[in-house]
């Protein structure tokens, strides 16, 4: 350890280096994986509380590299974030998604929509809104038929192209969610200004649901102030029939997770799940 100008100590541990070795193989091996065809992306149904039906489904990423095996977004991503690599992956997925809802519509889900997650560094591409709008009107997808899925902080950290590019993304039709809701620091004010159309409320606040008060507090209030701004609430993580009822009692819109679905390739048992609750 090497003592800093600033009264710090600076420490760069075997572990340390290893994460990094690990982040560059990571990097490496993410220049490759969209030419190879490594990249999938799974869905994941958001549950409709009151009536189990199914109005959209979230697209999440996944890696299966050849020899890695399989690598957690939550792993990669931040990788790719670093190295700018988000930009072309995320298009990718922006894309893919777009083209399964579109198989997905004509195949007899009409009515399906699709939940996107973009990065912040995604976000603040000034030409964000006209690649969405290209994206969706090559494949003729109505606007309101995607959701993007954003985290508090990308709204906080830099208000004014924040709030310029949701009102752009607004104004073509497509909708904005807040994913994660509760671990970032969005005011009342923003989520009123960005009109934003759904809260996901983060998994962390409904995994204790059954033996933690607060958690019960937290998340009834949520609803009850996305209620009062018109807002949509999506559980996430929902896992048992105890944390379903509680939802449902508090009056929460939606839920999702392993309690009726993990994600799902896009194969027989997703769609045969859709069609039952579409
Ligand atoms: P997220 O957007 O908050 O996604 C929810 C995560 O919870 C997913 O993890 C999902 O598989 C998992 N999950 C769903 N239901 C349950 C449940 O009942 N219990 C538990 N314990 N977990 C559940 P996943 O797929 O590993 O994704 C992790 C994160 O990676 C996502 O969190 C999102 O932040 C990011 N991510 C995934 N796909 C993309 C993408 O295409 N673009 C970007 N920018 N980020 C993505
Ligand atoms: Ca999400
Ligand atoms: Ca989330
Ligand atoms: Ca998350």
């Amino acid at each position: 350890a090497k003592l800093d100008g600033r009264n710090t100590y600076r420490f760069f541990t075997p572990e340390m280096r290893a994460q990094s070795l690990r982040a560059l193989q990571l990097e490496n091996a993410l220049r490759r994986a969209l030419d190879r065809d490594e990249l999938q992306l799974h869905y994941q149904p958001q549950v409709r509380i009151r009536t189990g039906r199914v109005h959209s489904v979230e697209a999440l990423l996944r890696w299966n590299h050849p020899k890695l095996g399989p690598i957690s977004p939550s792993e990669f991503i931040p990788v790719a974030e670093d190295t700018g690599q988000i930009l072309q992956i995320g298009e990718w997925v922006l894309r893919n998604a777009v083209a399964q809802l579109k198989a997905w519509r004509s195949a007899g889900l009409a009515e399906l929509k699709i939940a996107v997650n973009l990065s912040a560094i995604q976000f603040h591409q000034p030409q964000l809104p006209d690649l969405v709008s290209q994206i969706l009107h090559a494949a003729a997808v109505p606007p309101d038929a995607l959701e993007l899925e954003l985290t508090e902080g990308v709204a906080v950290n830099d208000p004014r192209t924040a709030t310029e590019t949701m009102d752009q993304l607004r104004s073509r039709g497509v909708r904005l969610s807040i994913d994660d809701f509760g671990t970032g620091y969005s005011s009342l004010s923003q989520l009123k200004r960005f009109q934003i159309y759904k809260l996901k409320i983060d998994q962390s606040f409904v995994q204790d649901l059954d033996h933690d008060g607060n958690d019960r507090a937290i998340v009834s209030a949520i609803i009850r102030m996305a209620q009062a701004l018109g807002m949509q609430t999506t559980a996430e993580g929902v896992e048992t029939d105890a944390q379903l009822q509680f939802l449902r009692d508090m009056g929460c819109d939606e839920a999702q997770g392993y309690y009726f679905s993990r994600p799902l390739p896009p194969g027989e048992e997703l769609l045969d799940f859709l069609k039952g609750r579409a």
